[in-house]
């Protein structure tokens, strides 16, 4: 069954409101295994409401619209769609009883377009509004199924999702559920691309379960799909799909649900009793907010600082001078520098773990090291401290980002 969304408005086309309903439509219809092809937005304009309803009638057995069944002038949706499919309209009784009962309960006078909220298209079943006025509308001609759903989400979800669905279960899906199940596995460490090359083959040619790659700052995300009528038969497959990705990048799972890294680290510690500090230069402190979004972080997270000026490297840190100024030091951004600030800042906080992050975030160069050098240290009570170089690319933003989970993908391996 394939769908197609029309979203009528001319907001929305103007830019003023986002068409979250489509996305809420999209979200549902793929968990009760229909595919939606296309999203149309059109404004409140009855001549190329109708165009739209006509395209989509060529291409999708499914169509369902959002918006226009207000009562005034510009609400047209129930108009055209009756138009094109060369129908008559009536006012529903038990709609008009509605509308008629909101009006008289609030001591108002009911004008007389308020009437258009109970419209209903001959034929047509009726859906009940249980947040708003306006009806809604389902009905089948020539072995098309039309949805009509009101524009506010708060009327137009539960609408769906009390009404339009089951009849769409019940009518152009035959009564059986077959659903989208995914599961998402996360990766750190590695970039996107370098880790869809690993896996091209699967992303390729595989089309059950889906492999489906995403990318946010400094993390990837795989999602797993597969459509089945139960969900212990999707995880049959959904489990094989995971433990062939795993065996081909097994240093960078961290997770098979969609959780930040962070948050498997404080679960980690947290299991074991370990403890991490921070020195952040460059990253300004987004290492220890990553952490302590977290809830429990409490637990494993002592301190940090935000050593930012040479200064205050010096005076909190005990980064020598000759480190930070002079013709032959290593300056700020060095693997020296990152080394001291781990190594202290773990011995101040008295924690198992020091991390540390200084580098060039750009834009421009500083002590003439290119933008995107980045050293992190991590020491660890009792061990040599390890420090890491990273060449990042991006912006300002994204090198900060990249720095911070770069850190803790060392720091959780
Ligand atoms: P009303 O009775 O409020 O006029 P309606 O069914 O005629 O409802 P519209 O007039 O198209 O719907 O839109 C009413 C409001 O609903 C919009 O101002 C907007 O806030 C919200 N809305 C409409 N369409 C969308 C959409 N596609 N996504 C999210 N919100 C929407
Ligand atoms: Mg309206």
């Amino acid at each position: 069954m394939k769908a197609e969304i029309i979203a009528v408005g001319t907001e929305l086309l103007l830019g003023q409101i986002v068409n979250t309903n489509a996305q809420y439509l999209s979200q549902e219809l793929a968990a009760i295994g229909v595919d939606v092809y296309f999203q149309t937005v059109v404004g409140d304009n009855m001549t190329r409401l109708q165009e739209a309803i006509r395209t989509a009638q060529s291409r999708a057995d499914i169509i369902l619209f959002s918006g226009g069944l207000g009562p005034t002038q510009d609400d047209l949706t129930k108009d055209a769609i009756a138009a094109v499919l060369g129908r008559d309209l009536h006012i529903d009784r038990l709609s008009m009883d509605k509308v008629e009962g909101f009006f008289r309960d609030r001591g108002v006078e009911m004008t007389e377009n308020n009437r258009r909220q109970a419209l209903t298209i001959d034929d047509a079943t009726p859906l009940k509004n249980e947040t708003g006025l306006a009806v809604g509308n389902a009905l089948v001609q020539e072995g098309k199924y039309y949805v009509i759903l009101p524009g506010p989400p708060k009327e137009l979800k539960p609408m769906f999702e009390q009404e339009a669905k089951p009849w769409l279960l019940q009518h152009a899906l035959g009564g059986s559920e077959m659903a989208i199940y995914s599961k998402m596995l996360k990766f750190a460490g590695i970039g996107e691309s370098a880790l869809e090359t690993k896996l091209i083959d699967l992303i390729k040619e595989q089309s059950d379960p889906t492999i489906a790659p995403y990318a946010k700052e400094g993390e990837v995300t795989i999602r797993v799909s597969t459509k089945a009528a139960s969900e212990a038969e999707a995880l049959i497959k959904l489990n094989a799909a995971e433990v062939q990705i795993q065996q081909r990048l097994p240093e960078y799972l961290y997770a098979s649900e969609d959780v930040p890294l962070e948050k498997v680290i404080v679960e980690w510690m947290g299991r074991l009793g370990l403890t991490v500090g921070a020195a952040e230069s460059c990253t300004g402190g987004l290492v220890m907010e990553m952490l302590t979004s977290i809830p429990g972080s409490a637990t494993i997270f002592k301190g940090g600082i935000v050593c930012y000026s040479n200064e205050i490297k010096k005076k909190l840190l005990n980064v020598p001078h000759d480190y930070l100024e002079g013709e032959n030091s290593p300056g700020a951004v060095s693997p020296e520098v990152a080394q001291v600030l781990a190594e202290q800042v773990r011995m101040i906080m008295d924690s198992d773990f020091g991390l540390s992050v200084t580098g060039v975030a750009g834009p421009g160069y500083s002590e003439l090291k290119p933008v995107g050098l980045v050293y992190i240290g991590i020491a660890e009570r009792g061990k040599k401290t390890e420090v890491h170089e990273l060449r990042l690319n991006g912006n300002r933003e994204t090198i900060r980002i990249r720095s911070a989970k770069a850190i803790l993908y060392r720091l959780w391996r």
